[in-house]
């Protein structure tokens, strides 16, 4: 019987990745052959890397022909609920036996590795994910102790299940909107992080279903309501450990390094929505004063721009150094979080080794600032669609060129797809069909 880090027994095994729409795919193995299947995992049709959100398959270069081999990564195994199933997360490997371009994981990995060997910078992050818990009881008055307790004891199962699997919960909580819940995780390596929201949201869901619930990490579920975001924060550290993203003298408390990571984000932000806000109903979410991200823009404790500054209002500088982090906040739910993240790492990067100059910082909310201050801003808004998106995307060829060009273009199509499926719904039926999937 295999155990997972935790010393906790399963009997069948689901080996996991996370596709291009971010929906987690598996294939099962019972735990006795796991093993035997370490080097070279399971076989999957490469053509399902050309799946969307409806399970159908858009045209792709394999058609029939060829298959990838998932490779499990026995580190990540966990126990989502109480039974003997486990999960782990897999890594594609192509049939030529390297890694495969269209495998998310492998892509973050990679980035990672770049800032590590070309910058000597370790990243460091978490994913801080809304959600929200739709059953039949009407829910309490938001963020109030009710709507905390109305959910029990699955706040108590999420939370057991989430600390078994090894995972750091800092805060579990309800957010702005009815519904709306909010669970936060200590920081950890990138590549770990993005594996972690991948097991938060499998757990939430299977705990969720048990109790009667039907758990939805999707950006909006009707136009009206408030939205649920994916925040992705981001530090750095040099190899010993220190933290190497703040300077007490740089512009905006950033160091050099931080300076030049957040120019690049911004340099590349609206080419980035198709990789971290990649569904027609993200756009319901983005936009100024829905404190989602309205602008292209960074600013210290600023809710309406895409990059905030984040740490503790602190003058021992060693805890304010160490709390210092950069919260990525365009992000939502339906995105692949290995996909996201490492788009916005090799943006990022592009600013650092280009020494790109820093934007002025956005620290006031814009719709309190004159028309005079505005300008001086020279704010750029977020895309309003998911087409603005892709043009946008489309002309950007410093971050297309950072990427495998089948990865780019197969992203496009998908994005495409769920244009042209859903162009006769009104927003409303689109927010229910994604509230539905993800
Ligand atoms: N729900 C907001 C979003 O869509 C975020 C609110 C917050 O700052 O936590 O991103
Ligand atoms: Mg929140």
């Amino acid at each position: 019987m295999q155990k997972t880090s935790n010393g906790e027994d399963v009997s069948l095994v689901g080996l996991v990745w996370v596709d291009l729409c971010g929906i987690a795919r598996v294939r099962g193995v019972p735990v006795k052959y796991l093993g035997s299947k370490a080097d070279y995992g399971l076989s999957f049709p490469s053509c399902g890397q050309a799946m969307t959100m409806f399970g159908d398959i858009i045209d792709n270069p394999w058609g029939g022909v060829g298959d990838v081999r998932q490779i499990p990564v026995m580190s990540t195994l966990v126990r989502p609920g109480d039974e003997g199933f486990g999960l782990v997360l897999s890594e594609a490997m192509g049939s030529d036996g390297k890694p495969w371009d269209l495998c998310a994981r492998t892509l973050l990995r990679g980035i990672v590795n770049k800032y590590e060997n070309e910058l000597g910078v370790k990243v460091h992050a978490t994913f801080e994910q809304e959600f929200k818990l739709l059953g039949d009881k009407e829910p309490a008055l938001s963020m109030t102790v009710e709507a905390w307790q109305q959910i029990a004891p699955l706040d108590a199962v999420i939370v057991r299940r989430l600390e078994a699997a090894g995972i750091q919960i800092e805060a579990f909580e309800p957010e702005f909107v009815p519904s709306q819940y909010e669970l936060s995780v200590a920081p950890k390596d990138a590549v770990r992080a993005a594996d972690e929201a991948v097991i938060i949201r499998e757990t939430v869901r299977d705990a969720a279903r048990r109790a009667g619930y039907h758990a939805t990490f999707a950006p909006k579920t009707s136009i009206d309501k408030g939205g649920s975001g994916l925040h992705i924060h981001i530090s750095f550290t040099d190899q010993n450990g220190r933290p190497i993203l703040y300077d007490a003298n740089g512009k905006s408390r950033l160091s050099s390094l931080g300076q030049g990571f957040v120019s690049g984000v911004l340099r590349h932000g609206r080419a980035l929505l198709p990789f971290v806000a990649p569904g027609v109903a993200s756009y319901y979410r983005l936009g100024p004063k829905k404190w989602s991200t309205g602008y292209v823009a960074y600013g210290t404790s600023n809710r309406e721009a895409m990059l905030r500054i984040c740490s503790l209002p602190t003058d021992d500088q060693e805890r304010k150094a160490k709390s210092f982090n950069i919260e990525f906040r365009a992000a939502d739910g339906l995105c692949n979080p290995y996909l996201a993240l490492a788009a916005i790492l090799i943006a990022g990067m592009q600013g650092i080794q280009n020494k790109l100059p820093l934007p002025p910082a956005m620290d006031a909310d814009p719709s309190k600032l004159s028309q005079p201050e505005l300008d001086a801003l020279q704010l750029v808004p977020v895309p309003s669609s998911l087409e603005e998106a892709l043009k946008d995307l489309d002309a950007d060829d410093a971050l297309k060129a950072a990427l495998p060009r089948i990865l780019v273009d197969m992203v496009m199509a998908l994005r495409r797809r769920e244009i042209s499926q859903f162009k006769d719904l009104d927003p409303d039926a689109i927010c229910t069909q994604y509230a539905k999937i993800y």
